[in-house]
């Protein structure tokens, strides 16, 4: 690990089986961080709860992410993959950061305002805290680097002031604050063609789909609308079936599509047949590999389990250093 240029940390809301857009827009960056980084990767379910109406898939939907992650080449022995609930200092460490964090601070920000427009009926304190616990997950394993999407870099701008504020408050530099990596995360729209692609819409393609279901979500995929007709020319610039070619297509075919369309010289059924061809491709060797861990679950039971001594063991060497700086008796 000395070799490695830092820590990193991450942590992602356990959301079940993994789509398209979770890969692109998270997983692959997880994977190639590796090579650089010591990486922590966290499943927060305890965030999960601050918008869960009812716990009932939370374990599988644990299972299965961690699952998604191992399969795409998140690498266990180097990595630390672990589920938030079971390092219970960070609720400590949360408990802590909260005392240095004025609320009307928490009410302002712009993702408080917007959770309590999506769940009026659940304006619970938790999502009030979301920021600071998310402050606590990264500084708790003293991670110095935190890779976000430019949408999200207000949130580690927060949680380096809040860092700021506590050493401030107990003179002490014992929390370190987390720089950005500004990553670009591609939006990957769904296969309606208008919205970000996510499970809740049910726009996704699964990374663990069958061939035949993942063909069968490609050919529901929204194309050109001008293109009614197998006759009429379309415009792949604002197609997302072309979007998708860009990614999981060759470059030639990537050419073919492009000047065939704009002469419909290629109809929507066949482009989309090559479109399903090549993600099936692609995703051959992740979904063999998934199978194989899928075959014994205590394997991926394990993983977390270590990964959580792991974690643990960080955390409370920070804590113990957090609770002196604070002058607890
Ligand atoms: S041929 Fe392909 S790129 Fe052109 S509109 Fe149809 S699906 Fe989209």
């Amino acid at each position: 690990m000395s070799d490695k240029k830092g820590r990193v940390f991450s942590g992602a809301r356990p959301t079940g089986r993994q789509h398209i857009g979770n890969y692109l827009g998270a997983i692959k960056n997880y994977v190639a961080l590796q090579d650089e980084y010591e990486c922590v990767y966290c499943i927060v379910d305890v965030h999960a709860l601050t918008t869960m109406e009812t716990t009932e898939d939370l374990k599988q939907n644990t299972f299965e992410m961690a699952l998604d992650f191992l399969a795409a080449g998140i690498r266990p022995q180097e990595s630390i993959v672990f589920i938030q609930s079971h390092v219970p200092q960070v609720m400590e460490l949360h408990t802590y950061l909260s005392m240095v964090t004025p609320l009307g601070k928490l009410t302002d920000l712009p993702t408080f305002k917007d959770k309590i427009r999506q769940q009026p009926q659940n304006v619970n304190y938790g999502l009030v805290g979301y920021p600071v616990l998310m402050t606590a997950d990264i500084v708790l394993y003293k991670a110095g680097i935190v890779p976000v999407g430019v949408d999200q870099a207000p949130h580690l701008e927060f949680a380096r002031e809040t860092v700021r504020s506590f050493n401030y408050r107990y003179h002490t530099s014992v929390l370190i604050e987390p720089q950005m990596k500004i990553t670009e995360v591609p939006k990957v729209i769904g296969i309606d063609g208008v919205q970000k692609m996510s499970k809740s819409l049910d726009n996704h393609i699964e990374l663990a789909a069958t061939p035949e279901e993942t063909t069968k979500r490609v050919m529901m995929m929204v194309t050109d609308p001008a293109r009614i007709r197998r006759t009429d020319p379309g415009n792949p610039d604002v197609c997302n079936v072309y979007s998708f070619h860009k990614i999981f297509s060759s470059p030639e075919e990537m050419e073919m599509v492009n000047v065939e369309c704009r002469r419909a010289g290629i109809g929507c059924v066949d482009c989309k047949r090559l479109l399903a061809k090549n993600l099936n491709q692609t995703l051959e060797s992740f979904r063999q590999r998934r199978a194989e861990l899928e075959k014994s679950p205590d394997t991926i039971y394990d993983v977390l389990n270590e990964g959580g001594r792991r974690a643990r063991e960080i955390a409370e060497e920070t804590m113990r250093e957090v609770r002196q700086a604070i002058g607890l008796p």
